[in-house]
């Protein structure tokens, strides 16, 4: 367990502090803390506990004194609970610290009652060519979506009597005890349905086709996720749409391998080209390029090609392309290319004689990560 902060220091006053500016810095901590401003975040929602705790010790007279005489070391002693409080317990016992702060009063229903809903996201798996993701590129998908049905009127949720939270009284040995609870009829939204048409569903929903455009920008790579917002699932009784999420599929190039933002091309030459040299071409993503096959070229010489690769996401500058230079060796000979070859096989240069400039294992790691 994490040590505990000073009361004192986390209301942010002085051992001195009266009552009334204990009460005016907390209500400050709890409204800025307020889960219902701080959605699903865990933080604020232990500094909201952490508050409510330091209230509940510096504003009971008793409690105080005895916290100022042992520290937290008295706070278990006494009946006090140190800690320890529940949401709902903070809610019931402080509700009233926040007065008009969230547009009601605390007791009747938390945090201004109801709130909206919101739709579930929608996934969808895109596949991308490697020209595509090159270029970035505007695609038309068909989405089947949950959509607002037209012509669907709301009235009050009869449960939560329109307010989204469902209050429940609790007798314990101290008293009255108040805890509430989001409506699970009406998600919170506080609405029901008056009438509906007969394709629409019990939130107001339907299904339905649809198109939506969306703008893939150059660069993406395999399991990336983009997200437009709001094209998801619209809401239930009326609330925000979720998102539209697109998980990106990249579909193999038949020539080109991608390593990030660079590319790796295998180009083969025959030992003729490769002893006399020759000039070569190569693909690229979207057009070929020339290179320069120098006299003497070993096999596994690998060539740069600056700014030939892909362009960076959501940034300047491009990868580049990399040939790697493989001398062919023929498989199959006619009796004629057998007869030239054998009078090249005891040729004093045709004897392998590599210097360090030829080893090109080594030269290709250089080669490639200067
Ligand atoms: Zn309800």
């Amino acid at each position: 367990m994490s040590e505990k902060r000073d009361y004192y220091e986390v209301l942010g006053v002085s051992k001195n502090a009266d009552e009334a500016e204990i009460k005016k810095a907390y209500r400050k901590l709890a409204i800025k803390f307020h889960p219902d401003k701080n959605p699903g975040d865990a933080s604020a929602e232990e500094k909201f506990k952490e508050a409510a705790e330091a209230y509940e010790i510096l504003s009971d007279s008793q409690k105080r004194a005895q916290y100022d005489r042992f520290g937290h070391a008295g706070m278990g002693q006494g009946g006090f609970s140190g800690g320890g409080m529940n949401m709902d317990d903070i809610f019931s016992q402080f509700g009233d610290i926040f007065g008009g702060a969230f547009g009601g009063s605390f007791g009747g229903s938390r945090g201004g009652g109801t709130r909206v809903t919101r739709g579930t996201n929608l996934r969808v798996k895109m596949k991308l060519t490697l020209e595509e993701i090159a270029e970035g590129v505007k695609k038309k998908i068909k989405v089947n979506k949950l959509v607002n049905a037209e012509g669907v009127t709301f009235k009050s949720c009869a449960t939560c009597n329109g307010t989204g939270r469902i209050t429940r009284v609790a007798q314990t040995f101290i008293g009255a005890m108040q805890t509430q609870s989001t409506c699970h009829v009406c998600q919170g939204a506080g609405k029901s349905i008056d009438t509906k048409p007969a394709d629409a569903d019990t939130q107001g929903l339907k299904r339905q086709e649809e198109v939506i455009e969306i703008e893939i920008p150059a660069g993406v790579e395999e399991g990336m996720q983009l997200s437009v917002t709001g094209k998801g699932n619209a809401g239930p009784f009326g609330g925000i749409p979720g998102d539209l999420i697109v998980v990106i599929e990249e579909v193999e190039h038949p020539d080109l391998k991608r390593d990030g933002d660079n590319l790796h091309y295998d180009a083969y030459v025959n030992f003729v080209d490769a002893a006399l040299g020759e000039s070569i071409e190569v693909p690229t993503v979207n057009s070929k390029a020339k290179i320069k096959i120098d006299p003497g070229t070993q096999s596994g010489k690998v060539l740069r090609l600056k700014g030939k690769g892909l362009p960076h996401l959501q940034g300047y500058g491009q990868g580049d392309l990399f040939v790697h230079i493989n001398v062919w060796t023929p498989k199959k000979l006619s009796k004629e290319e057998k007869e030239i070859l054998e009078k090249l096989r005891s040729s004093e240069n045709f004897k392998p004689n590599p210097d360090s400039n030829d080893r090109n294992f080594f030269k290709r790691m250089k080669d490639m990560f200067q």
